[in-house]
């Protein structure tokens, strides 16, 4: 499987033939969800690799390679928002699926991340001793700026001084959503480029290489293919044609329909395992499903309305067979009082074992109702 999608095999070749990589500044620009961080990223790597192979591409193998990899190569500067900086380190070995989605995104993430979501003028300032010593065997310097609109204005600023007096032996590549939100006068400096974005084809193409792979029994090769076609084409629509934010649409709602199965046995119901299963999301992505069900639920005991899940009505109405309607109400309370403090645990695996547990408690509510602390 190639690593760099289709779409930008020509705009790869073409970067390496006609000399552009010797501007000292690249701005490359396009639609989120479309692989522009991947290609910045492989772009870099290749730069700093000491034995590109005949496509350039970065062989993978050598002492710059192993660094970039382990994000320690003394001649690469990384510069994103601190919100986003958890996001990309986390995701080191598959970077591909879903790191600029998870940029996209991350509007809709927890306040703790609000709070970084700008490059400041620190991280460029700070960037002075690297791009003005001598680096490591003299040799090239790469500093990555993803994405560059998220600059504030002094960080703006800071940079712009930089590419008026260009370092020596140093590439910026500025990657942007929104490259009309960047200064004029840095648009200008750099070398501007247009990202390709698939057609749909190519995108559902791309997704369907690197679809999960599941074990499903009892059904047809042919039609399992098919259905991932549909779907494929289904979320490709609501990603609003990006593919990359498309597969990781994919993820959460897999996520989801986990969620859903675990929440609605109550013969297997497992608080724990639960919370460990759900630990790697985001919290309050967690605490705001398991709210939407648990008002469905008393939607439902109430006067059988089911708002957030329409499609798994005969799921909530067994369920509900099971289940309290005071109990349901004092869960939600409970779980109203709690989603503040999703966003600032002290230890997020207790707050979503303790949420569980409580749960465990709704779903034997048929014969007694349980009273949950607030
Ligand atoms: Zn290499």
């Amino acid at each position: 499987m190639d690593l760099l999608p289709a779409w930008q095999q020509n705009m790869w070749e073409r970067l390496m033939r006609d000399g552009t990589l010797r501007s000292h500044a690249l701005l490359l620009k396009g639609r989120p969800g479309i692989g522009k961080y991947l290609f910045a990223h492989m772009l870099a790597k290749s730069l700093l690799c000491a034995t590109p192979d005949t496509r350039s591409f970065a062989c993978g193998q050598c002492v710059g390679c192993n660094w970039f990899e382990q994000h320690s190569h003394p001649n690469f500067a990384l510069i994103v928002p601190d919100a986003l900086a958890v996001i990309l380190i986390s995701q080191t070995s598959d970077a591909y699926r879903s790191t600029e989605a998870s940029a996209v995104s991350s509007s809709d993430q927890s306040a703790k991340q609000r709070t970084g979501q700008q490059i400041t003028v620190d991280q460029i300032r700070g960037l002075n001793d690297f791009v003005y010593l001598t680096g490591h065997q003299a040799g090239y310097k790469i500093v990555l700026i993803y994405p560059a609109e998220t600059m504030n204005t002094a960080a703006s600023n800071a940079l712009l001084k930089k590419l008026e007096e260009p370092p020596e032996n140093t590439l910026f590549i500025l990657v942007s959503h929104q490259s009309q939100r960047l200064l004029p006068t840095i648009r200008s400096r750099c070398l501007q480029i247009a990202m390709p974005a698939p057609d749909i084809e190519m995108a559902i193409e791309w997704m369907l290489q690197r679809w999960p792979q599941r074990t499903e029994t009892g059904r047809q090769i042919d039609a399992q293919q098919r259905d991932k076609q549909q779907y494929a084409h289904k979320l490709l629509a609501l990603s609003g044609f990006s593919p990359f934010t498309a597969l990781s649409l994919l993820d959460a709602i897999e996520q989801h329909q986990q969620f859903i199965e675990a929440v609605s046995t109550r013969a297997r119901f497992d608080p724990l395992a639960l919370a460990g299963a759900m630990q790697k999301q985001e919290l309050t992505v967690t605490i705001d499903w398991l709210q939407k069900w648990c008002y469905d639920l008393t939607g439902f005991l109430a006067d059988k309305r089911v708002r957030y899940h329409p499609d798994l009505q005969a799921r909530i109405q067994s369920v509900c067979q099971q289940i309290n309607l005071q109990a349901c109400l004092g869960y939600l309370q409970f779980l109203n009082a709690r989603q503040p403090l999703s966003r600032h645990p002290v230890n997020p695996r207790l707050f979503l074992e303790e949420i569980f547990i409580q749960y465990g408690r709704l779903l034997a509510s048929e014969s007694s109702v349980p009273e949950f602390d607030e």
